[in-house]
């Protein structure tokens, strides 16, 4: 036999009640073109409620809303740090005209991303700042992207004065950015990347947080959990981030299961 062979039970296994969210998906990528259905019914059959499907630019939106009108995919629209430069700030105007005609839950993910700087920092600054007036002015929650990029981040979000709803998706900062989080009372979600057994300090944090502040995602296709690290990620695996973090907290999955599918349908307005 060979050596190191992962064991790979099936997401369906945990059997969760069908009361969770992944509040973090890209459905439109090519990556689901095949299988879409399947993919969904997969998700539905481990407990998956609702899925936030953020598309990263107007055309993106427009090009996919119909294939994934879905009683249970709810839509997150935004520019990426990485598109800022590319799709400028013309592409804000008609987010405002999508958010107006369709049902957008938040704006996102917007943000800023140091690690590769597609996009000039001072571009990256500007669409953000636009962004957050933009969902303040249509009263929608934000969804932030940032990576290698925390001052800043900070400095920005601070510079306005009250955002009630804001979400750092895919959080891999430490402590002191968590308190300043939770502080604000604001939210933060796990993706597969805490069943990663390099990710102790993540792991770490998510003890640390209260469980009324944590929602969770796939991030899918990316970011998968394990056992299935490797693969390609899908809403389905997510059940394995909620049993990690269970495992964590030392609570039962099925309450950690509801209580983060609440809290993401409180922040997305959808209860
Ligand atoms: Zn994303």
């Amino acid at each position: 036999m060979k050596k190191n062979k992962k064991i790979r039970i099936s997401p369906e296994t945990i059997s969760l009640p069908c009361c969770g969210v992944d509040s973090h998906a890209h459905l439109s990528l090519k990556n689901f073109q095949n299988n879409l259905n399947q993919v969904l019914k997969r998700a539905n059959r481990c407990g998956v409620q609702y899925i936030g499907n953020v598309f990263l630019s107007c055309d993106e939106f427009i090009k996919n809303v119909n294939n994934l009108k879905n009683k249970n995919i709810f839509f997150i629209l935004g520019i990426h740090p990485h598109d800022g430069q590319k799709l400028g700030v013309k592409e804000i105007e008609k987010i405002r005209q999508i958010c107006l005609e369709y049902d957008i839950k938040a704006i996102g993910e917007i943000g800023l991303d140091y690690y590769y700087n597609f996009s000039e920092p001072k571009i990256q600054q500007k669409i953000f700042e636009y962004q957050i007036n933009l969902a303040l002015e249509l009263n929608k929650p934000i969804v932030i992207h940032s990576r290698e990029a925390k001052e800043d981040t900070f400095a920005i979000l601070n510079n306005f004065k009250k955002i009630n709803k804001c979400l750092f998706h895919c959080f891999s900062y430490g402590k002191s950015e968590i308190r300043k989080i939770l502080d604000q009372g604001w939210s933060v979600s796990f993706s597969g990347a805490i069943t990663f057994k390099k990710s102790q300090e993540l792991q770490e944090i998510a003890k640390y947080t209260p469980i009324r502040h944590i929602l969770l995602e796939t991030d899918c296709p990316y970011l998968t959990p394990e056992p299935y690290r490797g693969k390609k990620n899908e809403p389905a695996f997510i059940v394995f981030s909620a049993y990690k973090l269970a495992f964590l907290k030392k609570k039962n999955v099925i309450d950690i299961w509801y209580y983060t599918g609440q809290n993401a349908k409180k922040f997305f307005n959808i209860i």
